[in-house]
């Protein structure tokens, strides 16, 4: 039963991000001004990101150089452990070998600071003193906090209407780090108004705070706007993830049969697993596998095709799988993987049948979260569970067939701020609602024209 962490020194974290542009097996589709429909320049996207993070957007090249300063911010929890889930393995009774990589262990408890502070460093080396972003849970809000708090520089938050009043506890966190949070929509911003005229008792959803966040970066010049998820340049910063994984399975002498992780809007399952792209198109036989829910099947019913990235068309157009810019998630499902798209390196790699998709409804997903907990100690994030789901029915699958598998996931984070959505499974209130088809057909039709 002993030994079952699998941890790096401080002088083994990578110093470098892995850069999936450098191997994708075709281009990725150009962003487009949401305005003209002309690909962006990296002068539209100068308003909103600093130049640092601009070039990483569009770098080919393979390692990025991560900043000192970085590093040594990074190094407060990193590298994080590699835990194998023996008493999990042992609950279910399989010949698979099942490991978690834990990234619930930052201080803000998931996987975002990784991006975090890295989008605040580029942007404070570069004279910005202020960001705005938005937040749907409340996990990526903090995170930022965190960051803002660590580099000193301000930050706005613009956070979904119903986790600001059903999740308290995030939002003081943003709070205790020095953020100012503001429920979306809001007044503060034409975007705001305009969704409240509407519909005065919105409750909000990730597409209108984000356009909320990228106005108010757009309107002053002394403000930038941070996202949290889809974009390249979030997705390398991420890689730290897989890259410590790796060194971690060489120190296990093991290499992965399957890598899994939950999908919101795609990092931390890209961060997992985009080290290990190249070994599968090197002819490595390892399955890739992103974890989303039914209530917000981006990727495994929504088109591939370009889309708006925010409900008032300011974001950029990208091509990905969407389930429509108007898509407001259902209030009855509790996580937090509700961004109507999907990072476009995800969509790209999940079109080419490089990594695979599915969906799951959330009372099995709770189930598995409750299993998870009661074995490995740890209570997961809605979120996470998803990816623990899948784990456990892969390695009953290995029962099934006496396979020893080796199973890595990674545990994107802890949900000691979630017990509400726990407390509702418990009490057997949550439904497994599954998003309709035709509302995907409507989505379709409001796709852009380009
Ligand atoms: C934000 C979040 C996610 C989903 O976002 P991705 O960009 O898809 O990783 C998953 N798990 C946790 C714990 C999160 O905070």
């Amino acid at each position: 039963m002993r030994d079952k962490k699998i941890v790096l020194s401080e002088s083994e974290m990578p110093k470098q991000w892995y850069n999936i542009n450098s191997d994708l097996p075709k281009p990725l589709d150009p962003p487009l001004h949401p305005q003209t429909g002309k690909p962006l320049s990296p002068e539209d996207l100068a308003p909103l990101f600093p130049m640092g993070l601009i070039e990483q957007e569009v770098s080919t090249e393979r390692f990025i150089d991560i900043p000192e300063q970085i590093l040594d911010i990074y190094s407060m929890w990193r590298p994080t452990p590699l835990v194998r889930a023996q008493r999990l393995e042992q609950y279910l009774d399989t010949p698979a070998k099942i490991f978690f990589k834990n990234e619930s262990v930052s201080p803000p408890g998931s996987h975002k600071p990784n991006t975090a502070v890295a989008q605040a460093y580029y942007n404070k080396v570069e004279g910005i003193r202020k960001l705005s972003t938005e937040t749907g849970a409340g996990q990526w809000g903090s995170a930022l906090a965190f960051a803002c708090n660590m580099l000193g520089i301000d930050l706005n938050v613009f956070m979904v209407r119903v986790s600001y009043d059903q999740k308290p506890y995030r939002k003081v966190m943003m709070k205790v780090w020095g953020a100012d949070v503001f429920a979306s929509p809001s007044e503060l911003t034409e975007s705001g108004k305009n969704i409240l005229a509407q519909d005065p008792d919105s409750t909000g959803s990730l597409g209108i705070a984000i356009s909320e966040a990228v106005e108010q970066a757009v309107k002053d010049e002394k403000v930038h706007y941070s996202l949290g998820s889809v974009l390249n340049h979030v997705l390398l910063h991420q890689t730290v993830i897989g890259l410590e994984t790796k060194k971690q399975m060489e120190k296990a002498g093991l290499y992965p049969d399957i890598l899994i992780g939950c999908v919101g809007g795609g990092s931390n399952f890209a961060g997992l697993a985009f080290p290990f792209v190249l070994d599968k198109l090197n002819g490595k036989d390892i399955r890739l596998i992103a974890v989303e829910p039914i209530a917000c099947p981006t990727l495994t019913k929504g088109p591939y095709a370009y889309d708006y990235g925010d409900t008032a068309k300011m974001a950029p157009i990208v091509k990905m799988y969407s389930l429509g810019h108007d898509f407001v998630p259902a209030p009855i499902h509790s996580g937090g993987l509700r961004y109507h798209g999907m990072a476009p390196q995800v969509s790209l790699l999940h079109n080419e049948k490089i990594i695979e998709a599915i969906a799951l409804p959330q009372n099995p997903v709770f189930e598995a979260s409750v299993i998870f907990a009661k074995t490995e100690g740890i209570i997961p994030a809605p979120e996470t569970s998803h990816a623990i789901k899948a784990a456990i029915d892969e390695a009953l699958k290995c029962k099934e067939n006496k396979e020893e598998k080796t199973i890595v996931f990674n545990f994107s984070g802890h949900g000691h701020f979630d017990l509400s959505s726990y407390q509702n499974y418990l009490e057997g209130n949550l439904e497994d609602y599954e998003y309709p088809d035709e509302k995907i057909k409507e989505a379709l039709d409001k796709l852009p024209k380009v």
